[in-house]
């Protein structure tokens, strides 16, 4: 769940003020990919975790809303469902404060249980606000069964764990690149270096988005620019969600991934022109527009 609070300037240690406004929205990088995904027109399954606290009930009840199912979604007693505390001031600034609460509660043993589901799926999709051990083991097990995976490496992790690159596809954005690869990502000569090294590492294929300037793939020894659809962008909160949610989706259905880029690239576009985060998501109709606006 994401707090998010609005006040002129941000507190400072020892400091009490009084913020304008509180609002609580769905969030989490797991479930705003999961619904992104589903709008996309994906048929989605969440595995995931919440707590016993007042939001657990809401955050379930919303996925379900997009039609994703929640059957493996548990609830852990006396554990708090993964909350944001996000201060907004005056001029746009933040500062967030993330417990992750239950997530971190997510283990192996929770995945080992979701084993057919990952077997009868197309794509396993994971993002890493959940303890590496629980997206290892859901590495290994999608491999034994060949289901691909893709990994959204984000929030960029403290420290790399090579076996978590070893996936069908990597989806970093410029900072997480930057963060796994120890390079500099700010153009696409730079991001096409840092591609090429998250291949070296395990990665079979990789795209690394780049906000406005769309984003590069790397298949194979191929690189491709992949331009971004043009908007006005208001809020970009969610858009890597969901370029990631729709990325995963048509590449699962059609394995074809540079069409998947594009259609993800106008999911991201989508969600940068509205305000919001998980309410700014496009759908599959309105996608398929957007992607008609791209830059050949
Ligand atoms: P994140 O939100 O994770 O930092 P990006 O800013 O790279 O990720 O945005 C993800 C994708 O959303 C981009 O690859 C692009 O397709 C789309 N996008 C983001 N910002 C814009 C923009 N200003 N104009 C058009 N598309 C955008």
């Amino acid at each position: 769940m994401d707090l998010v609070l609005r006040c002129d300037t941000l507190p400072v240690a020892g400091q009490t003020l009084i913020a304008q406004s509180s609002s609580e929205f769905c969030g989490g990088k797991g479930a705003n990919q999961a619904v992104a995904a589903s709008l996309a027109g994906g048929n989605v399954a969440m595995l995931g975790a919440v707590g016993d606290d007042a939001f657990a009930t809401r955050l379930v009840d919303n996925m379900k809303m997009h039609e994703v199912d929640c059957d493996g979604v548990q609830r852990f007693p006396e554990a708090a469902s993964g909350l944001a505390v996000i201060a907004v001031d005056a001029v746009g600034q933040n500062s967030i404060m993330v417990v992750p609460g239950a997530n971190s509660q997510l283990s192996t043993n929770s995945v080992q249980a979701a084993e057919t589901r990952i077997k009868e799926s197309d794509c396993l999709i994971m993002q890493l606000e959940i303890p590496s051990e629980t997206i290892l083991e859901g590495i290994s097990i999608a491999r034994r069964h060949g289901v691909r995976v893709v990994l959204d490496p984000a929030p960029a992790p403290a420290e790399l764990i090579p076996s978590l690159l070893q996936v069908d596809l990597i989806c970093p954005n410029e900072t997480e690149a930057t963060d796994l690869t120890q390079m500099p990502v700010t153009n696409t000569t730079e991001a096409k270096a840092a591609a090429k090294k998250l291949q070296a590492l395990g990665a079979k294929n990789v795209v690394i988005t780049m906000g406005s300037q769309g984003a590069l793939l790397l298949q194979d020894d191929d690189a491709t620019i992949v331009p971004a659809v043009p908007v006005d962008a208001i809020d970009t909160t969610a858009a890597g969600d969901a370029f990631a949610g729709a990325l995963a989706v048509r590449w699962a259905q059609t394995g074809d991934l540079l069409n998947a880029v594009r259609f993800a690239n106008a999911a991201g576009a989508i969600a940068a022109s509205r305000t919001g985060a998980q309410n700014s998501i496009g759908t599959k109709q309105e996608i398929d527009v957007a992607m008609l606006r791209q830059a050949k």
